[in-house]
């Protein structure tokens, strides 16, 4: 029999706090913090404590027939609200999960919407009793997911909440919420865990070197273990270090290939990497620790130390912009070349770039 979802080991001291207080737990929870340092998982672990029927210290058993339920994917008090999309990922990931019923015989792409009518199928699961009299929870990650009706169906459920149910909400960041949606749950902050409660895990996954990978990540060690996985060979990415290279050195790197190279890729994917690299910069410039590269300090710094900090600072500026349309650019091979001359132009030496 396999257990209920459980927390990660950085998360066991939050969850003990916040569920040990059950006496007087709100009905919504918005659950929240940087992306990939496993919110859902701690929420799916959440779910399944409060349904588990001799939880320890709060935390779920394993072992009772509620316990086995949530790991069996059956309990019919807990239910998971989250898009198509989602879904469908998650049994990519995880066999154990039910096959979801086709929609109709035409196949097409799964929504990345929480839709109303996943909102108004709940209505007949708050009307009937629950299992022992007690918890009714509900999971739904992540709450970006909520377009405008479903938001506006769920804040209609939340005025009036249905009894002892709880819902557990997951959020990147809830200012993208719908405010009067935020005002109705009750917060819970999850904070980025510090390096040594996860690097541990992370090698437990099978990482022999997490550092520079947990570096990458911002601290976010799911995301870390995601990239680690995801086929590249090391945290910092191929073309961003021959991008460096002969910055570094006070040379222009060639822009063609690496164009070539990033017109292949997901824009958000390598926008997010100079973002990162111009953050890295910043740090360099004021001979503070770099977060992101680490293994790229030395380069790092030498840059720093020749390029203009106005010019790090506007380039930094415009990547910010560009990522907010990144995902529909009119042209990528345009516009792989105008970010790649605008980061070499950056990182050039300070006089150099003045009249350019
Ligand atoms: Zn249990």
């Amino acid at each position: 029999m396999s257990a209920p979802p459980g927390f990660l080991p950085w998360q066991h001291d939050t969850a003990e706090q916040w569920l040990g207080r059950r006496e007087r737990f709100a009905h919504a929870w918005l659950i929240h913090g940087l992306a990939g340092i496993g919110k859902r998982r701690f929420a799916l672990a959440a779910a399944a404590s409060l349904l588990c029927e001799s939880p320890q210290r709060g935390i779920a058993c394993g072992r009772c027939h509620a316990c086995a339920w949530v790991a069996s994917g059956n309990h019919p008090d807990l239910r998971r609200i989250r898009p198509d999309a989602v879904a469908a990922q998650e049994g990519e990931d995880a066999a154990d999960e039910a096959a979801e019923p086709a929609g109709g015989s035409a196949r097409k792409a799964p929504s990345r919407d929480i839709r109303v009518e996943q909102l108004r199928a709940l209505h007949d699961w708050f009307n009937t009793a629950t299992h022992r009299g007690g918890w009714r929870v509900a999971v739904l990650y992540p709450a970006e997911a909520l377009n405008i009706i479903s938001a506006n169906a769920l804040l209609k459920v939340l005025e009036e909440p249905p009894a002892n149910t709880v819902f557990l909400l997951t959020a990147d960041a809830p200012d993208r919420l719908l405010p009067t949606l935020v005002s109705r749950c009750r917060r819970l902050p999850l904070p980025v865990p510090r390096p040594e409660q996860c690097l541990p895990w992370l090698r437990e996954q099978g990482l022999t070197d997490p550092g520079p990978w947990l570096a990458v990540a911002g601290g976010a060690p799911l995301l870390a273990l995601e990239r680690a996985r995801s086929g590249e060979d090391h945290a910092c990415p191929a073309w961003l270090k021959q991008l460096l290279s002969p910055l570094a050195q006070g040379g222009a790197p060639e822009i063609g290939p690496l164009a070539d190279l990033l017109e292949k890729q997901a824009p958000a994917a390598w926008i997010d990497a100079l973002q990162r690299l111009f953050v890295d910069l910043s740090l360099a410039a004021v001979q503070a620790p770099v977060r992101y590269f680490p293994e790229q300090e030395k380069g790092l710094r030498a840059i720093a130390q020749r390029a203009s900090r106005e010019r790090l600072a506007e380039a930094a500026k415009w990547l910010a912009s560009q990522r907010a349309v990144a995902d529909h650019p009119l042209n990528a091979k345009l516009f792989t070349h105008a970010a790649l001359q605008r980061v070499v132009q950056a990182c050039g030496p300070a006089a150099s770039t003045e009249t350019v």
